[in-house]
């Protein structure tokens, strides 16, 4: 069993942290398996080294042991690039140039219904791919454009994975293209065992998600499942509110040809008002509770462990 923690150094280590860092930490060891830290740093403009350093220095004192030198997201770039590379090639992405303004104003329009939002925020309303299909001919007669954000077409990627082969019949006749990961611990809707989801499902809830940021290359569904692909990681362990981008995750290996690892989603620990810990609530820093005198056993026991 390989298991990871894959956190962005732009802040401090909360309790919320700690907890998904110890139970990925916790069940590797329980496997005999190996538990590996991955610096999630792919946005240089927030990253900060001295966040990197603190958060090891919290791990650490929490007990948990992984090999150096870790991963760390921005030296693997070229990485990223070759799997754009594929997802173009398949005419799987488009250049998109709408900003959120854009984006909210085309989803105001009365033929386009309520908004929904997905992992990521509002699906996309489908502006540039519409613009983009119009202009292009094959894929190969353009290089991927750089330095511009690239989405995802959604409705061809799910054509074309073959993790959506699998047919259920619908109640009224129809099929829908099934795909599928199995979950060891719960969604938000308390999804757990074999997860299956539609195409049609990826389509209205997801949309097309962005895959290339303009400023700084891969996003992180992108990064993720090669990362985890690239460390052999078996069971991805990570926070409940991650449940939903699991089906971009699993779509993206089927298409890139990755392995799928396990999944364990776990409950989120909220503040007393039942408030999701951000990143930057500095009261629920680790290092606030070391500095006040907590031991490794407290904060176990904060978290419910
Ligand atoms: N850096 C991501 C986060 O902190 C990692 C998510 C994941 O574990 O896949 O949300």
């Amino acid at each position: 069993m390989i298991t990871r923690f894959a956190p962005s150094p732009t802040g401090p280590l909360h309790l919320g942290h700690a907890y998904s860092a110890i139970l990925a930490h916790d069940r590797a060891m329980q496997a005999g398996g190996t538990f590996l830290l991955r610096i999630d740093d792919l946005d240089q403009t927030r990253a900060r080294p001295e966040w990197e350093a603190q958060l090891k220095d919290d791990l650490r004192w929490l007990g948990l042991w992984w090999p150096e030198p870790c991963r760390r997201e921005s030296e693997h770039m070229a990485e990223y690039e070759a799997a754009l590379d594929r997802l173009w090639e398949m005419g799987l992405l488009y250049p998109c140039t709408c900003t959120r303004r854009d984006i909210r104003e085309a989803l105001s329009a009365p033929q386009e219904g309520i908004p929904v939002e997905g992992p990521d925020g509002l699906v996309y309303p489908g502006t540039c791919r519409a613009r983009w299909s119009m202009e292009q001919t094959f894929p190969e007669d353009h290089p991927r454009p750089q330095g511009v954000t690239l989405r995802l077409d959604m409705d061809n990627a799910t054509r074309l994975a073959p993790a959506f082969t699998h047919r259920i019949e619908t109640r009224d006749g129809g099929w829908h293209h099934v795909a599928s990961f199995t979950e060891t611990g719960s969604g938000q809707r308390e999804e757990s065992g074999l997860v299956e989801f539609t195409s049609q499902e990826m389509i209205d809830t997801i949309g097309d998600v962005v895959l290339a940021r303009r400023d700084f290359g891969a996003a992180y569904h992108l990064a993720v499942v090669v990362d985890d692909a690239a460390q052999d990681v078996t069971h991805v362990i990570r926070g409940r509110d991650l449940f939903e981008a699991t089906k971009i995750h699993v779509l993206l290996q089927s298409l890139l040809g990755l392995p799928r690892p396990v999944y364990h989603h776990h409950r989120l620990i909220r503040d007393d008002a039942g408030k999701r810990l951000a990143k930057r609530d500095d009261a629920r820093a680790i290092a606030t509770y070391r500095a006040e005198g907590a031991t490794p056993a407290d904060i176990r026991r904060l978290v419910g462990l």
